[in-house]
């Protein structure tokens, strides 16, 4: 029985278990397999199908969904394709500091696009001395008469290979003294100087893809500065709170589909005579495998719940993600080793691949280390 199911939740899984049968089912093994491309047709579709956009104010071309009817959207993604599910919550990760923080002509010229699907945003903080370190920020702009001239390079940037627009995080000016403040630009790919690489061999997720951005002598006009100065890392850490209950419910479907397979298998595959599920070991396994699968449901549902109340919600979003991750990893290593040699090739199931494709919950949006660093530091403060 699943926890807290409220009709507009049940009329969201509805919703996607029928795309999902018409539209995912028979494409996603192949997307995964043999693209290192976005596919950007399938993502169009999930756009006419309004899973891109969800969340997104009703006012610029969204839905206008409630957080816990968003979560519910991505969580069911996951239990189909997890990498469809990224593709879906890319563009609300992307656009979430515009819908917060931009002014209403930039929320006008970009958001409607985004949430149709028909441009591809992006979110582009990471560098390569700022990871974890988000705000030791390299990429400069610097302003020359009416506009910014910028030089810099992101990487791990999720579509940052096939996106038409960015928001952008980096310092303004030359101010090297101290830490460097960052802030916020929306720069748009289709201008010289803009260079978008897929990053290769990445090991899930592998439908949505990931990149990395060249800005060499990039100009844009000063007006695509997104809110103040010095506010940007204030501004991405605000996404990333709510990004991080999206990375939870990533971990719940992918959770939850690992326990629905090895349910199902345990109790079709007879070893010495009798379905597996008749032995204590694998009953066990399946027991450990549903608890860890509702304790991260029910903290990924209370961080959505808090998000829509207007409550603050950064440690329960840092502990969803950190839990929901972690248990997304054991169900799925558990699940795997209740099917034995048909979990392990990707031909008999879809274990090898939710293997693959959970592995990253526990790297992107903050690893599980910052995740104990936000937690702990709540709680020590
Ligand atoms: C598939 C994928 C998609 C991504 N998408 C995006 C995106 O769309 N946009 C974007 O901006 N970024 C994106 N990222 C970047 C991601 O958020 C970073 O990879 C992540 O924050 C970790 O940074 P790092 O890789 O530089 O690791 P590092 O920061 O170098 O960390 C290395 C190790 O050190 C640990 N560590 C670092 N600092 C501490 C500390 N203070 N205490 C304890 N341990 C610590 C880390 O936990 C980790 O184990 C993506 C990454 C991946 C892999």
């Amino acid at each position: 029985m699943r926890y807290n199911i409220d009709p507009r939740q049940q009329a969201v899984r509805d919703r996607v278990k029928e795309f999902a049968e018409k539209e995912i089912n028979p494409v996603f093994r192949d997307l995964d397999r043999a693209l290192e491309k976005l596919p950007v047709e399938y993502y169009r579709k999930l756009g006419k199908a309004g899973m891109i956009g969800f969340a997104m104010p009703k006012e610029y071309g969204g839905e206008g969904r409630s957080n816990i009817e968003y979560i519910t959207l991505i969580e069911e993604l996951a239990y189909w394709d997890p990498a469809t599910a990224l593709l879906a919550a890319v563009p609300e990760l992307a656009v979430y500091p515009i819908i917060h923080f931009a002014s209403d002509e930039q929320k006008k010229k970009y958001l409607p696009a985004a949430a149709s699907g028909e441009k591809i945003p992006a979110f582009a903080l990471t560098e390569r001395m700022a990871g974890s370190d988000a705000a030791n920020q390299q990429t400069i702009a610097k302003i020359v008469g009416n506009e910014f001239v910028i030089n810099g390079e992101k990487i791990f940037i999720m579509h940052g290979d096939a996106c038409d627009f960015a928001v952008l995080f980096c310092r303004i000016g030359d101010e090297d003294e101290g830490r460097p403040k960052v802030s916020a630009i929306i720069i748009d790919a289709d201008r010289p100087g803009f260079k978008g690489f897929t990053l290769k061999h990445k090991m899930g997720m592998r439908a949505a893809t990931t990149g990395r951005i060249e800005l060499k002598d990039y100009k844009i006009p000063v007006s695509h500065q997104l809110g103040e100065v010095g506010k940007g890392f204030r501004y991405a850490m605000a996404t990333l709170d709510g990004a991080r209950i999206g990375v939870a419910a990533q971990g719940v479907g992918i959770a939850q589909r690992a326990l629905d397979e090895a349910v199902s298998y345990a109790k079709s595959r007879i070893a010495f005579g009798a379905p597996i599920a008749k032995l204590q070991a694998i009953q066990w396994m399946i027991a450990d495998m549903g608890t860890h699968l509702e304790a991260a449901r029910a903290l990924t549902y209370k961080a959505a719940q808090m998000q829509d109340k207007g409550e603050k919600f950064t440690i329960e979003a840092s502990q969803a993600k950190l839990f929901a991750s972690e248990a997304a990893r054991f169900c799925v290593d558990r699940a795997m080793q209740i099917h034995g040699g048909y979990g392990y090739i990707g031909e008999f199931s879809i274990i090898e691949k939710l293997y693959r494709d959970q592995r990253v919950l526990e790297i992107y949006e903050g690893t599980s280390e910052v995740q104990r660093l936000v937690i702990a530091g709540n709680y020590l403060r």
